[in-house]
């Protein structure tokens, strides 16, 4: 049974993990928090991401534990909105909101169920490209294959790429989770994304994870450290989005911040090691695709390579199919946060171009219905 080791219990681990579990590979997860838990509270899953986990026979779980949005509204701060978004039409895509917790319980319980062994409070230290995992007590396991899935800041990567730097953007963000309150959704129908944007460069994302919570993001500039402080300044933040002060006051001192990172390696892959998720292509997150893409990424690469002597042309192929939609991916992202393209227009596939990549990428080989 060939055996794959992989750093990282994020989504592009367990996704990764499942399909080679069930392509009869002896898959390990070793993910160092003492369990898997989710950063980051809620994100938008988006037509690619809903198609993996379609193709992972989750889509029971999309439906239990997910919530479809049926429009995604973008405001200029003043309240005036400047753009209207319909998932089907507009997008050519579903969009459905999910506590990240519910993902990574959902993908968790689907990895087990299909021989995956988790081992949390597992750090990896470090890897060889002839096919070897370091862990931090010391041990060194032979693979068929390591899969670096461990994020940003990937100690696969730095193992066999040494130190890449990180790209540096002008913006840092803070997420959280606030209880929806009656008179939050005026004809209570709380499928409606909400976005309200800033010329400042402040943002604030009101997404319904649920009929009673909401994902919440602040965006600001690092130029404008004042916006990004902890506890939140409510009468700062509420003189840019009066009309928001109701959700404002409810953040009070909770939710995580994050400064943007971007990561482009010369490689997906060296020897027999390879990078998926944000140790490969960590990306800024104006487009909400990090997470859709590391699932992407993760499932391709699980379900075409193998552990015999085409690993190598299986490990070039991969890449090559599917960097540069990635690529792609990863610049219109960048292009919105450095302020080249205009938020209140230039989201969520509205190119054609990145469309068609975006539709010709996804893992079709695996029984998934071609885009609509
Ligand atoms: C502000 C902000 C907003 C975002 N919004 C969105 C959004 O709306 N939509 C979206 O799709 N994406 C969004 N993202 C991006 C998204 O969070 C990431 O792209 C996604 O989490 C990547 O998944 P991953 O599994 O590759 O990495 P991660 O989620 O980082 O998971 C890596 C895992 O590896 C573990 N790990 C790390 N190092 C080691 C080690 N040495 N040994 C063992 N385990 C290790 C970590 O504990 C973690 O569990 C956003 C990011 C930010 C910063």
């Amino acid at each position: 049974m060939p055996t794959v080791h992989i750093a990282g219990g994020g989504v592009a681990g367990l996704v990764a993990s499942i399909v080679f579990a069930r392509r009869g590979w002896q898959a390990t997860v070793y993910e160092r928090s003492p369990a898997l838990r989710a950063n980051g509270n809620g994100f938008p899953i988006f037509e690619n991401g809903l198609r993996v986990l379609e193709a992972l026979g989750l889509g029971e779980g999309i439906e239990s534990h997910g919530h479809r949005l049926e429009h995604w509204s973008i405001y200029r701060s003043s309240g005036e909105k400047a753009a209207e978004y319909e998932p089907f039409s507009a997008t050519g895509g579903r969009i459905v909101m999910f506590h990240r917790q519910a993902l990574v319980d959902l993908l968790a319980e689907a990895a087990q169920a299909s021989g995956v062994a988790i081992r949390s409070g597992s750090r990896v230290v470090g890897a060889e490209a002839e096919g070897a995992v370091l862990l931090e007590d010391g041990r060194r396991l032979d693979a068929d294959l390591v899969v670096g899935a461990d994020g940003i800041r990937s100690a696969i990567r730095r193992a066999v790429m040494g130190d890449l730097p990180l790209g540096e953007h002008r913006k840092g963000a803070l997420r959280l989770l606030i209880p929806i309150e009656p008179g939050d959704f005026p004809d209570g129908n709380t499928r409606v994304g909400r976005e309200f944007n800033d010329p400042s460069g402040r943002r604030i994302g009101l997404l319904p994870c649920s009929p009673n919570l909401m994902y919440m993001i602040l965006v600001n500039l690092l130029s404008d450290p004042e916006a990004g402080r902890q506890p939140v300044d409510v009468e700062l933040w509420s003189a840019t989005f009066p009309m928001l002060r109701r959700y404002i006051e409810r953040v009070g001192d909770q939710g995580h911040y994050d400064v943007y990172h971007s990561i482009v390696p010369p490689a997906w892959h060296a020897g027999r090691c390879a990078l998926i998720g944000d140790a490969a292509h960590g990306m800024t997150p104006a487009l909400g695709q990090g997470a859709n893409t590391a699932m992407m990424t993760a499932y391709s690469l699980a379900a075409s390579v193998s552990s015999g002597p085409s690993q190598q042309e299986d490990l070039r192929e991969w890449e090559r199919r599917l960097r540069p939609l990635v690529d792609f991916t990863q610049k219109y992202a960048e292009g919105i946060t450095a302020g080249r393209l205009d938020p209140n227009n230039d989201i969520f596939f509205s190119d054609p171009g990145l469309r068609r990549l975006l539709e010709a990428n996804i893992p079709a080989e695996f029984g998934v219905a071609a885009a609509a």
